[in-house]
């Protein structure tokens, strides 16, 4: 015991210096992610190809993210991405393409088309976000090459930014305007809203279904075409109304009307610009773009509640609806390269294919599937730890 001591302990030389070239440096990191992608991409790939949807498959085109990378080289300054979206919000796919010519969207839609034909059928509905009918960009539109496979549908969300793109975004009424007009397309289920009601009753509770009820378990319809153009008409009446009330007002005050200016009290809402947009929107309206099928509409029940032990029996649903899922998915995939600037298109690709992995796996999770966890690769999933 006689060499074991303070002195044997705490006397020994220190460690040398940790040598700097063990950490790796950015660039090499950047090169071992991508080259981990290569390895995982046909498992990536294999894994993106079982995801497949029953009611609908949604498209949609999006700017932001492009403009973050390099591409601009290999796809032009007009780069966007391309995403086909399945029910609840499964992504089957993300592709930079560059413009919203048909040409470049046509091997991915061929190709979602197959992986569907594989698995069984190809669903009944394809949302769009432009080109549904016989407008001028119809002939090169994914919807034109598509409409004798799918029923083209335009996405109600889409309409209204159009209409609310042309409209001054200051103006006190435009978002009640906005409001009116969705409730002019969405109609809530008969039969769904007396329900609902008959067991508030049994329940003993007055008023108007709550916004959680409404969200669960009303669906909401796009009626009839000439009926739904016939309300679109009536809010869009109401607010030129409005408008004629506001300028004769300004008119008694003795306010310049004439010549106004969009911080005018007089400034119309409904201006000559926004009544052409409105005018082309109603010819799809009337061309049934929006109208759901009443024999399938897009819900799909998710559960049946007990409503507060009264013994009526409701269903719950959740709406398969449009591209507005794929606007949730947009508005993740944005934030998720903000903060990056410039990036390779390599590593754009890679990023990409993680992140679509990721998010399509914590979306199955969220609905009830078994799927691998998030730190396993598709790779390994595949081949275990070998
Ligand atoms: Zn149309």
């Amino acid at each position: 015991m006689r060499g074991v001591g303070k002195v044997n302990v705490v006397g020994r030389n220190s460690f040398p210096q940790f040598p700097a070239h063990f950490v790796p440096c950015r660039p090499h990191l950047t090169a071992m992610f991508v080259k981990d992608y290569w390895e995982n991409k046909p498992h990536i790939m294999r894994e993106l190809r079982a995801v497949t949807s029953a009611h609908s498959l949604a498209v949609d085109h999006q700017r932001k993210v492009v403009k973050r990378t390099l591409g601009s080289g290999i796809v032009g300054s007009g780069g966007q991405t391309f995403t086909i979206c399945g029910d609840l919000g499964v992504i089957c796919g993300v592709y930079v393409v560059p413009d919203t010519g048909l040409s470049w969207t046509k091997d991915a839609m061929e190709e979602v088309v197959d992986r569907h034909k594989t698995n069984g059928r190809v669903p009944p509905y394809l949302y769009v976000d432009c080109g549904c009918c016989g407008s001028t960009s119809s002939t090169t539109s994914v919807a034109a090459s598509w409409r004798s496979m799918f029923s083209v549908k335009l996405d109600a969300m889409h309409l209204m930014l159009r209409i609310g793109r042309e409209m001054n975004a200051e103006h006190p009424r435009r978002k009640k305007f906005l409001s009116d007009l969705s409730q002019a397309i969405f109609i809530q289920h008969k039969g769904d809203l007396e329900a609902l009601m008959e067991a508030r009753a049994a329940a003993r509770l007055v008023g108007p279904p709550t916004r959680t009820e409404r969200y669960k378990f009303l669906r909401r319809v796009v009626g009839e075409p000439e009926a739904v153009a016939e309300r679109m008409m009536i809010v869009l009446n109401a607010h030129r109304e409005l408008d004629c009330q506001s300028r004769n007002q300004a008119k008694a005050a003795g306010l310049n009307v004439d010549d106004v200016t969009v911080a005018d009290i007089a400034y119309p809402l409904i201006s000559k610009r926004v009544m052409d947009v409105f005018q082309r929107q109603l010819i799809h309206v009337r061309n049934g773009c929006l109208s759901d099928d009443p024999q399938h509409l897009p819900y799909v029940c998710v559960g049946k509640l007990d409503f507060h032990s009264t013994g009526r029996i409701l269903l719950h649903y959740q709406s398969l609806r449009g591209t507005s899922k794929v606007e949730a998915v947009h508005s993740v995939l944005d934030r998720t390269f903000y903060s990056q600037r410039g990036i390779g298109s390599e590593v754009f690709d890679a990023r990409l294919g993680w992140w679509i992995t990721g998010y399509n796996r914590r979306r199955y999770r969220a609905l009830g599937f078994k799927v691998p966890p998030d730190s396993m690769s598709p790779k390994v999933f595949y081949y275990g730890f070998s």
